[in-house]
């Protein structure tokens, strides 16, 4: 399944591969996000021009996906994190601002306020992982990556098309979801990596708002 977002510079086509994984068309170029080999098989799918990690947990930084898919000239942008895996990628931190490959892209910070593991630890801990805003044309996309609705994803402003996770317990209850939609009010709201969590709970805590579209798509 694919969709279309029009923006000033032309299309954007979005593939749903499933969990957290994305998959990206614009101006002839293929961007994949967290590519995850257990979702899909990457080698029947186009090469990478551009691919953002953002995390280091095993579903988002996954060595078979991105042998698959990653050739010479692929970028890959990445948190710190990442670095010793993912030799030869663009690192940028929470906040870093870069033009790659023409485009625009903003890393933001991603990372729990409440949920934890036994160890009292989160599971997401503040200045790890990276957010990802792009800037296509005159729209711009938010993918969330793991996180729940921190003071600075309500604080965007601008977007035009967000993805946030519902995976539980690692990220964001419906009500998370829908307490940061409400904040930043995207016109497109795509729940993903949402595990077992039912996305249409989010459909209906956000039925009195109708200028937030969800969009469901299988992306368990
Ligand atoms: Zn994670
Ligand atoms: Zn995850």
């Amino acid at each position: 399944m694919k969709d279309v977002i029009k923006t000033s510079a032309g299309d954007v086509e979005l593939a749903f591969i499933g969990h957290g994984s994305l998959m990206m068309t614009f101006g002839g170029k293929v961007i994949h996000i967290d590519p995850y080999s257990r979702v899909a098989d990457y080698t029947k799918l186009p090469k990478a021009d551009l691919i953002f990690l953002t995390h280091d947990h095993p579903d988002h930084l996954d060595q078979v996906a991105l042998q698959s898919i990653r050739v010479t000239d692929t970028v890959v942008v990445i948190p710190p994190v990442c670095s010793d895996r993912v030799p030869g990628g663009i690192i940028m931190r929470n906040g870093d601002v870069q033009t790659v490959l023409g485009l625009k892209v903003e890393a933001v910070p991603a990372y729990n306020l409440v949920h934890k593991r036994d160890n009292g630890q989160f599971f997401h801990p503040k200045g790890i992982g990276n957010g990802y805003v792009l800037a296509f044309g005159d729209k711009r996309l938010y993918i969330a990556g793991d996180t729940e609705n921190i003071p600075e994803m309500k604080a965007l402003q601008g977007i035009y098309c967000a993805f946030l996770p519902m995976n539980l317990p690692y990220t964001m209850t419906p009500e998370m979801v829908a307490d940061a939609a409400k904040a930043f009010k995207p016109k497109i709201l795509y729940p993903y990596h949402y595990g077992e969590t039912n996305p249409t709970r989010l459909t209906e805590l956000l039925k009195d708002t109708p200028d937030i579209e969800v969009r469901i798509r299988p992306m368990q």
